[in-house]
């Protein structure tokens, strides 16, 4: 399919201070669209100024939330050159969310040609100080004017990139967690391993708990026995007890993350046990007494390796070495963002230059 490209006349300024990024607050000069109908397909693919769009105050999206989304990042090399890391990863992940969903899945190939032809001409928006990059958002949402309960008919797939800064301005500073005790995410069956908005919706209330009580982010246990731990907030969770790395299984509950992926395969390359299986909130705390809880952290695209330094689960609470990062975090942390980064080489083949 042909991509039409209109480019903006009033480009923006970019930013000039790159440490003041931040996340998810500005956006590049231009998005990429593209319109599904029943019986027509998806159509009309265009990359265009970017800007507000018009939508129906009955669009079953904001309704019944048919919605789903990606998130990964364009890096520019240290020698100058911008990649994606891993991008068939993200659009298989957003076909197999869109099965789920009842969203009509898109060719894989094609988004990762739309992806990087919108992010060549976006190229002056990636950051060039180190940590920075530039964050990718695709997502599919449902527009039929309707206000009734069925899969929709009209949909509209947009690609919005968004600069955003070093995710650790002051070094990989530990995060203080507390385990979900109320709430629920997700349960076998649910929606849990598709990225799609109600996810997030339904986790913000113990979210705003969390930080009430000063802690950063929630983990989440499973939703029927309330004892195996799943992930957090938007990030997976992985536990080093006695040198052995596990991470929870995929079940279908857990969002099978690109980080947490790489991470196994990272440790595997290096000779390192890592094991993915169900481990339960009082098997880490008996670790932790029993002084074998080496290392906790978490994995996602934004933070790539975000250690974990106090664990809170009911009274008990737990710090984890020492509150600092731990020599397996370090080692992920430096191995990834040395590929992302370019700064060494790629021998797994997970990066993809933009021309
Ligand atoms: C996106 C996401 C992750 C991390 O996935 P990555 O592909 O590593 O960025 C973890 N948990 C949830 C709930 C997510 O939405």
């Amino acid at each position: 399919m042909e991509i039409k490209v209109e480019l903006t006349k009033t480009p923006k300024a970019k930013p000039q201070d790159e440490t003041k990024l931040g996340f998810g607050h500005i956006f590049t000069d231009h998005m990429f669209a593209m319109n599904y109908d029943t019986g027509k397909g998806w159509h009309d693919a265009r990359i265009v100024p970017y800007g507000e769009i018009s939508l129906s105050p009955a669009a079953m999206c904001l309704h019944y939330g048919q919605e789903i989304f990606e998130g990964l990042k364009a890096y520019r090399r240290a020698d100058g050159k911008i990649q994606l890391f891993r991008p068939d990863e993200n659009y298989k992940r957003l076909n197999n969310s869109a099965r789920r969903m009842v969203i009509p899945e898109i060719d894989e190939e094609f988004m990762i040609e739309a992806t990087k032809k919108l992010v060549s001409i976006e190229k002056d928006w990636v950051p060039h100080t180190d940590g920075a990059a530039l964050y990718i958002r695709p997502f599919i949402f449902a527009t039929d004017p309707y206000v009734g309960v069925r899969p929709a008919d009209h949909y509209l797939f947009l690609i919005i990139l968004s600069p955003s800064g070093a995710y650790y301005s002051t070094g990989l500073n530990p995060v203080k967690i507390y385990v979900e005790n109320n709430y629920v995410r997700a349960v076998r069956g649910g929606t849990g391993f598709a990225k799609t908005a109600a996810n997030y919706a339904i986790s913000l209330k113990g979210q705003e708990e969390a930080h009430e009580q000063d802690y950063e982010q929630v983990l989440w246990l499973d939703g029927v026995e309330r004892k195996y731990i799943e992930e957090v907030g938007s990030m997976n969770i992985f536990f080093v007890i006695d040198g052995e790395v596990i991470t929870p299984e995929l079940q279908g509950s857990v969002l099978p993350g690109i980080t947490r992926k790489s991470a196994l395969e990272v440790c595997k390359s290096k000779g390192i046990k890592a094991t993915e299986r169900r481990i339960t909130i009082q098997e880490v705390a008996d670790a932790y007494d029993a002084g074998k809880l080496d290392e906790v952290f978490g994995t996602g695209t934004a933070a790539v390796i975000s250690p974990v330094g106090h664990l809170k689960w009911g009274d008990k609470i737990m710090t984890i070495n020492n509150n600092e990062i731990g020599p397996i975090s370090q080692m992920l942390y430096d191995t990834m963002t040395g590929i992302q980064w370019g700064k060494i080489e790629d021998t797994f083949g997970w990066t993809t230059p933009i021309e």
